[in-house]
């Protein structure tokens, strides 16, 4: 009697632990499940539009390979086939600002830029006072040098600052910020797009050659930025962070209702010329050898910003003085 008890718990437990093993199972297969065996569910007029089988983690991965990084929403449509045809694709990105900055023209998606709204770079771990040292044990932001993740000479002299993803402090943070499928080069594209950037035509060459309202990166005068530029603009640039391209930029950052200031701080500034970089990991090891571009341009980007000085943009070649304008 007693061990037949015995053999109806232990027959229970199997059950139950055969349950969950294959519920486990079950939820393994469906985390694997091919994207493209994917179905739509149903819009449910709620709040979030998950579509089974298509994984944001994927999509991201998926633009970030394909384009190097953000694409026009048309670009995007053509070339993407893991959603269910059924699927209301604008809306499942409308639904996913923590990793698109979705920019719209006429309510339509125009481009959509992939970042992950929680993953950054530590500032303390960057400060020049004691580079490297950061006091907060639980610090969720990477520990990592800040102009190797730009992609621009580091000139500290013997920088100690992690120059990888890899470290015990970073590889689980770039796991939870579901980065671990990326390369390094494309870690980088993803975090550097937290935050806004300044064109770099607008501001150092004659004129932006995507414009208004096509180019996601601000027309703004980049030395303003740093307080080194009064009206009336030295540059023949613009100061105005409210004109319609620049409203429409800090739009699709969700930034569009943040104090002036906070803006400003919060914008980057590229060196004049394009880093050389590839897109293979390979080119990152090489990232030292950018010292032969003009260091000083280097050494005048930001994110470092308002530790650095003397930022002069050279002066607009055009006199053309609609450069200040940039409204259409
Ligand atoms: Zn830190
Ligand atoms: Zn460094
Ligand atoms: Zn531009
Ligand atoms: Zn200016």
């Amino acid at each position: 009697m007693v061990e037949c008890i015995f053999c109806f718990l232990f027959a229970e437990i199997q059950t139950a632990d055969d349950e969950k093993e294959s519920k486990q199972k079950n939820q393994h297969r469906k985390k694997n499940k091919n994207v493209l065996n994917a179905v739509a569910q149903k819009p449910s007029g709620m709040d979030t539009y998950n579509i089974e089988g298509v994984s944001a983690n994927e999509i991201l991965k998926f633009v970030v390979t394909t384009f190097e990084n953000g694409c026009t929403f048309e670009d995007f449509l053509l070339q993407c086939n893991l959603f269910p045809s059924s699927a209301d694709i604008p809306r499942w990105f409308e639904k996913l600002m923590m990793q698109f900055h979705i920019f719209k023209n006429n309510e339509k998606i125009e481009y959509i830029l992939p970042y992950v709204k929680t993953a950054g770079v530590c500032s303390s771990y960057n400060n020049r006072q004691n580079p490297g040292e950061c006091n907060n044990v639980n610090c969720r932001f990477l520990h990592v040098c800040r102009r190797f993740v730009r992609n621009i000479y580091c000139n500290f002299k013997g920088c100690k600052l992690a120059h990888d993803f890899t470290n015990q402090h970073n590889s689980p943070l770039i796991e939870r910020f579901g980065l671990e499928n990326l390369r390094e080069n494309q870690i980088k594209t993803v975090l550097n797009n937290q935050f806004p950037s300044i064109c770099r035509d607008y501001n150092f060459n004659e004129r932006c050659k995507v414009g208004t309202k096509k180019c996601v990166n601000l027309h703004l005068c980049g030395s303003y930025k740093f307080g080194k530029c009064e009206k009336p603009c030295k540059y023949k640039r613009t100061h105005k962070l409210n004109n319609n391209h620049n409203k429409w930029v800090l739009r699709a950052f969700q930034m569009n209702s943040w104090p002036h200031d906070k803006i400003l701080k919060s914008i980057y500034v590229p060196p004049k010329r394009a880093p050389r970089y590839s897109n293979n990991d390979e080119g990152d090891l090489d990232h030292n050898k950018n010292i032969d571009d003009d260091d000083d341009d280097v050494y005048k980007s930001s994110d470092f910003i308002d530790l650095d000085e003397n930022f002069v943009p050279p002066k607009a070649e055009s006199s053309d003085s609609s450069s200040d304008e940039d409204e259409s």
